[in-house]
Order: C-alpha cells, then structure tokens, then sequence
C-alpha cells in the first residue's frame, strides 16, 4: 500500500530540528514512498558519492598565514558529470555542502540535464578578504580539488558571494595544468566563454517560474505586490524580470537590512545603487521605509520570493508570513518544519530545485556552448530556458496530480525516478 504523505505529517518544531542534509532527505523520503522504492535503492541514491574536505593555507595581505577549509561534496553522478555552485560564506561545513549537493542532483534530474549534483565552499568571511586574498584562496582551492573537477567529471559555477570573476580563476587555474578549459566551470565571463544569458539566469528563470504558477493559481502577476529576501546575483535578477512583467516589488533586503513601500519601489534605483555599492546599505528612497529582515518576511504581499541564505523560513517564521504563495529562489530557505505549517496555512510552496534551476539549466547551455565550441546568441539563450522550464513545472503539475501531493514531493518523485533509472541501467541490473 503506498503511505500517504500525511504519514510523515510531525511536529513541525521537531522537523526544524533536522539537520539541511536530513530534511532533503526527509523530503526525499515522502517521494520514495509514494514511488515505492525499495529501501536498498533509497539508501544508495541519498548517500553522496564522494566528500572532500580539505585545508587552504594562504598568505594574507599582512603577510601571516592564514588556514581555511574548503569542502567539495559530489553527491551523485549517475547522470552525468556531477553540478553545482561554489559558496565563500562563513556558515559553509559539510552538512551543508553536502545538502546542497543533494539538491543539486535532484534539481539536474528535475529539469532533464545530463548531469549528476555537487556543490562546495570556503569557511570564510568574503568581506573582509581583499580581491588578492580571495584569488589565492581560490586559487588554492583549486589546486587542492583539481584531481575531481573538470569537464567530465565535476564542473563549479557561482553561488553565495562567488561570482563570474571567481570562476575566471578557477578555470584560469585548471588551465594552467590541463589546458584551455573553459567547460570546468559555468558561469564565466562571456570574454572567456561564459553563455550569454548566464549571469541573470537563476533570477529570470525564478520570474517565469512565478509567472507560469501564477497563471495556474490565478493570480494576476501584474499589480502583484512582490517581496524579495537578499539582493544579490538571484534576488536583484528577479526584481528585475519581475517588475518587467509588472509585478509590484514591495519589499527587498539584503544582510544589511530591509526596505519596503506599499506602493511599490523604484526597482531601476534599486538596481543602481546596488551596482554602485555592492549594497543596499544607506540606500533610503523617499516614502520606503527601513525595516527588519524578520518583518520583511513578514510583510502583506501576494508573493514571497526569499533569495538569499537557507533556513529562513522556520516552524515560527511561517507562522508570520502574510504571502499568498512562497517561491523558492534560495537553496532550502524552508525547514521542514516551516514547509509543514506553510502547508496547514494553505500557502503553496514551489520548491528550490523547481523555482531556482534557471541558473543550472543556462549553465548547462554554457558547459554545451564550450565544448562545442559554438555561442548562442541571447534569444537563443533565453527561448530554450523558457522552454525548460515550463516542461518541468508540467511535469510537476502532472506528478502533483497523480500522486495527490505538493508540488515540492512531485518535484522529487519525478528527480528521483529519473536517477533511479540511470543508477538501475548503469550498476544495478
Ligand atoms: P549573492 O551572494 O549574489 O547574494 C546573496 C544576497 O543575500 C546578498 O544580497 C546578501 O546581502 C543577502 N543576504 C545574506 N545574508 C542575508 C540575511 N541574513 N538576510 C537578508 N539577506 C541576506 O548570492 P546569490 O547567487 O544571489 O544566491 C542567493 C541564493 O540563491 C542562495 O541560496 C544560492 O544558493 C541560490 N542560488 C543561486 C544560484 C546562482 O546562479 N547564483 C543558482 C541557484 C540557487
């Protein structure tokens, strides 16, 4: 008999206490369930493949060594070469990694790209580093990684505080050892084969995911009042396409604070001053008014897009939201405990691996476009994203309604039966 999801229904202080490593799995789990899977096959696909961690002396400015520790996890390649972000941010250890590596496997399967999952990160503060400390580390770190990247076997892109210069050295690194290699790492400068498109990948493609849910809801997107967490790579992209489509963006925040105006903000002046400043630290538009990251999460809108760090939306953080629909632009924003008293609230969730796999799926494009040796031009570019993702979100619809659950276990049954399949043909039959 298959269980029915409301077989793991706990209490949801009890699922905020599960490591983000242990509630992927959690949700892994309501999906196998409902796929049947047999228990062998479970434990094989959520265990990672391979760990690294690894220790990164380098020479500081001030000329004393400083040593950091760097992690790479490779959760699984039955699908193709493992994929996934490189993050600089001072909360990185393996729990973490590792979840995000998970994710990434299911994110890839979710969308159809011929890839396996990964994900890394150096425990640092990258602010405080200057642009040479950062190089060396990264540097470093690829020299300590090198033997389990490259193009057919692991290929980093941007993630927390990782940009397209980060990437310039790191392929810039692997180079140096195995030739020009611009296929180790998407998200690269377009002057060194960077995909035109990539950089605002992940924020367009979290707008046409909305836009796409929201013509299924019903919710008229344009007038919608819209509130975004973290104002970076992903949450300033969507501001952008989002007011583009006419969304009224009504709140935004990044760590050094949080704006909102009911009226709606001047996104063109957001978007400004953050390139200016790299900030929104300061920025204090007439009528907005400055407000906490907690109250922003709080704030009366139609839409919820919470884009910066995980964990955010907890049991009692849920409890607050006044969104009629929570986008999942963030790896794992939500606990589980947080996803179970958005549900008893009614407020549907579309999952991180559906909501954010705009970045991958043109990084995907990008790694294609290399080894080719080929460009796309940007309609290209942005026709063939769009055309994934309303593939996947069918799929999620048409996996939601046959298996009578959320969106978010529909997206896992269709990743996890996809490499299912590839791990059952490569070593299991
Ligand atoms: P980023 O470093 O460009 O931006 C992060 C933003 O979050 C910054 O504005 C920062 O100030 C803000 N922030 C940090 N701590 C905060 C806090 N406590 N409260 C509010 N804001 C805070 O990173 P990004 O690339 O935009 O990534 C954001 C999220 O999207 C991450 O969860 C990342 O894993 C996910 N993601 C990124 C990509 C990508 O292509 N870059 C792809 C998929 C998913």
């Amino acid at each position: 008999m298959i269980s029915s999801p409301d077989s793991f229904a706990r209490d949801a202080a009890s699922l905020d206490k599960l490591s983000t490593f242990e509630s992927v799995n959690f949700y892994f789990e309501r999906a196998a369930e409902l796929l049947q899977m047999p228990e062998d096959e479970r434990v094989i696909l959520q265990r990672p493949f391979r760990e690294l961690q690894v220790e990164i002396p380098i020479k500081m400015d001030d000329g004393r060594w400083r040593v950091f520790n760097g992690y790479r996890v490779q959760h699984d390649n039955s699908r193709g070469p493992c994929k996934g972000g490189l993050r600089y941010h001072p909360s990185v250890d393996n729990d973490e990694v590792r979840a995000l590596a998970s994710l990434m496997t299911w994110k890839t399967a979710l969308v159809d790209l011929p890839f396996g999952g990964a994900k890394g990160g150096i425990a640092c503060e990258p602010h405080r580093l200057s642009s040479g400390e950062k190089q060396r580390l990264t540097r470093a770190f690829v020299r300590a990684i090198g033997d389990i990247i490259g193009p057919n076997q692991d290929i980093p892109a941007p993630d927390v505080n990782t940009d397209a210069q980060t990437m310039a050295w790191i392929m810039d690194e692997y180079s140096a050892r195995h030739g020009f290699s611009p296929a180790v790492v998407t998200g690269k400068p377009p002057a060194l084969g960077g995909s035109l498109g990539r950089e605002e990948a992940t924020g367009r493609g979290v707008s046409l995911i909305t836009r796409a849910v929201c013509d299924v809801l019903g919710l008229p997107l344009r007038g919608a009042p819209v509130v975004i967490q973290g104002f970076g790579n992903v949450g300033s992209n969507a501001a952008r396409t989002l007011s583009e489509m006419g969304a009224r963006i009504v709140g935004v925040s990044d760590a050094s604070g949080a704006l909102c105006d009911p009226r709606g903000l001047d996104v063109t002046a957001l978007l400004a001053y953050q390139a200016q400043h790299r900030s929104l630290e300061g920025f204090a538009p007439a009528g907005a008014k400055q407000i906490s990251n907690e109250e922003l999460l709080a704030l009366d809108c139609d839409i919820l897009i919470p884009a910066a760090l995980g964990g955010v939306l907890t049991a009692g953080s849920a409890r607050d939201v006044h969104a009629r629909l929570v986008v999942e632009a963030a790896n794992a924003p939500t606990t589980a405990g947080g996803q179970q008293v958005l549900a008893e609230r009614g407020i549907p969730v579309v999952p991180d691996i559906l909501a954010n796999a705009g970045g991958v799926i043109v990084s995907y494009f990008e790694w294609t476009q290399n080894l080719t040796e080929f460009r796309w031009k940007l309609p290209q570019v942005q026709r063939e994203l769009e055309e994934s993702l309303a593939r996947s979100w069918d799929e999620v619809l048409a996996a939601s309604k046959k298996h009578a659950t959320d969106w978010r276990t529909a997206s896992y049954t269709v990743a996890i039966e996809r490499v299912a399949v590839a791990t059952r043909a490569r070593f299991m039959s």
